[in-house]
């Protein structure tokens, strides 16, 4: 069945509202009341209060097609085939209503009857203890054992540091082989793009006390989630989320603009595919209020548009271009989430002003780097001085990871340890001297984003591969 982005997410409603789900829209990306999160990464994220009792639901199940970012994707965009910072996440829940045989069956029924996937394609994983989960799979579904894959704690069972937890249960459907890595051992939970995981069922069903115990829930809760891009690719056969028809118009919006015509140069593809992926994420992030800065979600998303930036100058895009893309974005999106067009005048004006601040310091930074680089070509040096790293950062606000990566691609490398040396005692100095480096546009601190826990940590340029620049 050929069908997109718009198809399913309906067909997911109708569906879950026959067995009487509760149609909720979109939650904004900016957690409410949640210091845990920086920005909502799944379905289940804003209703974590529904979970732990703490608010009373508006039903006791409920459906919905959720916005998410995930900055921990980062490197996989435009790599894998389908990894996104942005995508939708469509999910069912249970608020202590039905429970584990139940969510198994509906999914089932959803993906062969109404989405009609041949069975013979689909796989699942269950936690390696879930019994239970085993039985229905096996039992009642009549999946065979053969294509029923145990996994274990990290990557099938959820858990928070408190309260609500439990095993999950992954649907993947097999691509077949063209998309495989191709080694004997190829399955569902291999890092390749064969089996695409595109639901995963979580049963909340133990309630984590202070002691790490396991304390089973009276009534347990229904938590899933399913790749809306995912589901698209698969359904039209696409060979990765950027070719999915409405995303692919984004994609081909890109084309236009840089002139560059993709699939014909490996590097320039992945740089398309990074902006179209990034200005959808840029504008809805923009669209639900926030603000490029240099903490917090402000900075995943200062990052996500200089990011995208960077890659449009990999494609010589001359001067600004991101808020073209982001029309495009809103173009095909408005229907279903009407804040980007009420918004669209703030989301041009906003990127563009952060593109420009972008390039006054990438030009500015670059010629000077260009000028160490070839006066360590003359002194015959290969390592270049860990104060001079720390000027262009300092004074002129050029990233050191693009410092890095620049060297790199010349077979330079910088004094990282100096750098950090210089690092520390400009810190000093601020600390003394309250405020002194306020016109950083990096601000001071780590250049990874260390703010509220591990889970949303941001490697931003660290981890951003790329050819030349210059
Ligand atoms: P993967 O193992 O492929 O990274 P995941 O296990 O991290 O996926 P979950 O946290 O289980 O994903 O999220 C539920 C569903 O959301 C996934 O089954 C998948 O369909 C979708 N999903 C997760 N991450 C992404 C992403 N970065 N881009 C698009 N869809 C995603
Ligand atoms: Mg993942
Ligand atoms: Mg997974
Ligand atoms: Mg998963």
């Amino acid at each position: 069945k050929n069908i997109g982005l718009n198809e399913i997410r309906k067909e997911f409603f109708d569906f879950f509202k026959e067995k009487n789900h509760l149609i909720l829209p979109s939650f904004s990306l900016v957690p409410k009341d949640d210091k845990s999160l920086l920005l909502i990464n799944a379905g289940m994220a804003p209703m974590k209060p529904y979970f732990t009792g703490l608010k009373t639901p508006p039903g006791k199940r409920v459906v919905t097609c959720q916005k998410c970012v995930r900055t921990v994707d980062i490197e996989n965009v435009g790599k894998t085939d389908r990894h996104g910072t942005f995508f939708e996440m469509l999910g069912n829940f249970s608020f202590g209503d039905y429970f584990k045989e139940d969510a198994i069956k509906w999914a089932w029924e959803f993906i062969t009857e109404r989405m009609e996937v041949s069975k013979e394609l689909i796989w699942v994983s269950i936690y390696k203890d879930d019994e239970e989960a085993y039985k229905i799979w096996n039992e009642k579904i009549n999946v065979p054992e053969d294509r029923i894959v145990r996994l274990d704690k990290e990557d099938n069972f959820w858990e928070l540091e408190l309260g609500p937890c439990g095993p999950c249960s992954e649907i993947y459907i097999d691509r077949g082989e063209e998309y495989g890595c191709g080694k004997p051992d190829c399955k569902p939970g291999c890092e390749c793009d064969r089996y695409v995981e595109v639901w995963n069922l979580v049963f909340s069903q133990y309630d984590k006390d202070e002691n790490g115990n396991y304390n089973l829930l009276p009534k347990p809760n229904i938590d899933t989630g399913m790749g809306l891009e995912r589901m698209a690719m698969v359904m039209e056969n696409a060979k990765n989320i950027f070719e999915v028809k409405q995303i692919n118009e984004v994609l081909k919006e890109v084309e236009r603009v840089s002139k560059v015509s993709y699939g014909k140069d490996s590097e320039k593809d992945k740089s398309i595919r990074v902006i179209t992926d990034h200005a959808r994420a840029i504008t809805f992030m923009v669209s639900d209020g926030i603000l490029p800065s240099n903490e917090g979600r402000g900075y995943v998303l200062r990052r996500l548009i200089r990011r995208a930036s960077r890659h449009g100058k990999l494609l010589n895009i001359q001067g600004k271009f991101l808020s073209k893309i982001a029309e495009k974005v809103i173009e095909l999106w408005k229907e279903q989430y009407p804040e980007i067009e009420k918004e669209k005048n703030r989301i041009f004006r906003i990127i563009d002003g952060e593109e420009e601040k972008f390039y006054e310091t990438i030009n500015q930074g670059l010629e000077i780097l260009d000028q160490y680089i070839s006066d360590m070509r003359s002194e015959n040096k290969n390592i270049l001085d860990g104060k001079k790293a720390f000027k262009l950062y300092d004074t002129y606000g050029f990233p050191f990871d693009l410092t890095k990566e620049i060297l790199k691609e010349r077979g330079y490398t910088a004094d990282e340890i100096q750098f950090n040396r210089e690092m520390e005692e400009q810190r000093e100095r601020a600390r003394s001297a309250r405020g002194g480096s306020e016109n950083n546009i990096w601000g001071t601190g780590d250049f990874s984003l260390k703010i509220d826990g591990d889970k949303t940590v941001f490697k931003g340029y660290e981890t951003f591969t790329s050819p030349g620049v210059v």
